[in-house]
């Protein structure tokens, strides 16, 4: 018998039906002697909803002090889940108690809206479990050292569960979602898109960062870290299945990279339409450039991605990178306002209308020709090319958004991914 981790996203807790069902499958595994913890989301369209009725009242607003606001209001959605998903294990006569993140509690740095977990008590939560309770902790939620309410960036239950499970030692974490697993790429875009049994931790990781949402990209950072095994499976099987065929379902991340993994030399394509393209035109081309322009970009709390500099033609060159889409107008007020003139650059481009797509796998590496097959597909499809940017596992490009998904069908069908891996 084991201590486990459950976490249920949105669409899982997404009406007092689906509740009922989690309830009635996390009391499947309490039953069967396992103590159980469980993270729940907020109900699907909740965190939105909250976060639309903030924008109402204060569209534009980037303070301190209406982050932790806007953290505060947020937060509500899973206090609303670990209650509801309590009372429905009671109902069924299991023992159960609901934890908000500041009563656990789970502690994050101050960074509002995108949060950090820095340490997790696990005192109270292993009471409960010697007790004989399932334990019910918020998913998104945190607690700063100054007492306020933080979240964990979108999708940061995920990162609870993880964190959660790490600070256990749980002996599994597993991570219920809408989608019984990991695919080569988001199954809503490529139907053809398969079922991974395994993935390793790395291509995760890369897949993750690279805008595959299954999968907060800081869970996967803290797996890693702690080596917390994890595996994505479905909340929609029917809940009464057996406990050990439901174990074996899904996608297993794993740390091991095994001869069969070797074999796929892509296993996953990944996308990302929450960037913008930023350009900025006739810069002198001189030590320190790069600083002058992005220095202020990164004071301005704005992650900077993708970065092309063009050679120069006399002296002068121009500069382009990419930001996250909500900070777009932001980085163009603040290149257009004070780095441009500073640096007697002659023009600030910007077009937030572009996307990233990535092919990801560990098996790049060892191979050749990779990089050049993704160029030639895209070519094919009439497709050009904006930024180019590789690492030793990954190659990703800029797009205009209106071909993303023309893109992601051609490469998932170049590199074989919907063939069994044994045909490709
Ligand atoms: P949850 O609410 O359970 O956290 P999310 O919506 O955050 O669920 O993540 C699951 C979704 O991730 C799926 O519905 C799917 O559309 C999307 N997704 C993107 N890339 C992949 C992928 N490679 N494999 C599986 N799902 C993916
Ligand atoms: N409810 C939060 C969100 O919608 C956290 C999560 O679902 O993981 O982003
Ligand atoms: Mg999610």
């Amino acid at each position: 018998m084991g201590l486990i981790v459950h976490k249920y996203g949105g669409t899982s807790m997404g009406s007092t039906e689906r509740i009922r069902s989690v309830a009635q499958r996390v009391a499947k595994w309490a039953r069967a002697g396992h103590q159980m913890v469980v993270v729940p989301s907020a109900m699907s369209g909740e965190t939105n909803r909250l976060l639309g009725l903030a924008k109402e009242l204060a569209p534009a607003s980037t303070s301190m002090e209406s982050q932790r606001e806007l953290d505060a209001i947020a937060a509500t959605g899973e206090q609303v889940s670990v209650g509801l998903l309590a009372l429905a294990l009671q109902a069924q006569g299991v023992p159960a108690v609901s934890y908000a993140g500041w009563q656990v509690p789970i502690e994050t740095d101050s960074a509002y809206t995108k949060a950090r977990i820095s340490k997790i008590d696990d005192a109270r939560v292993r009471r409960d479990l010697a007790d004989g309770k399932v334990v019910i902790i918020t998913g998104f939620q945190g607690l700063d050292p100054a007492g306020n309410v933080t979240t964990l960036g979108r999708g940061g239950s995920d990162t609870s569960a993880v964190a959660v499970a790490a600070a256990l030692k749980a002996d599994e974490c597993l991570i219920y979602t809408d989608v019984d697993g990991v695919y080569t790429t988001d199954p809503r875009i490529v139907p053809e898109a398969r079922r991974l049994d395994a993935v390793s931790f790395e291509e995760m990781l890369e897949m993750a960062s690279l805008g595959s949402k299954v999968l907060q990209i800081r869970s996967v950072e803290f797996a890693g870290k702690y080596r917390v095994p994890l595996r994505v499976l479905s909340s929609f099987t029917p809940w009464d299945i057996p406990i050990d065929e439901e174990s074996r379902s899904g996608t297993l991340i794993t740390f091991e990279e095994d001869e069969k993994m070797e074999q796929a030399v892509v296993s996953g394509i990944a996308f990302n339409r929450d960037e913008a393209k930023i350009t900025v035109m006739g810069v002198p081309d001189r030590p320190g450039i790069a600083f002058q322009i992005l220095g202020p970009v990164a004071e301005a709390n704005i992650d900077v991605d993708v970065i092309i500099q063009n050679v120069s033609h006399d002296g002068r060159t121009d500069f382009s990178f990419t930001v996250p889409r909500n900070d777009y107008n932001r980085a163009l007020e603040l290149l257009r306002g004070s780095v441009a003139p500073a640096i007697s650059a002659t023009q600030v481009l910007g077009d937030p209308r572009i996307c990233k797509v990535s092919i990801i796998g560990i098996g790049m590496r060892s191979h050749v020709g990779v990089a050049s097959k993704m160029f030639r597909t895209l070519s094919e499809e009439g497709i050009n090319i904006q930024m180019i940017t590789t690492s030793e596992i990954k190659t990703s490009v800029v797009i205009d958004e209106k071909y993303m998904e023309l893109a992601v069908r051609a490469l998932h069908r170049a590199f074989g991914l919907d063939q069994p891996p044994s045909a490709s």
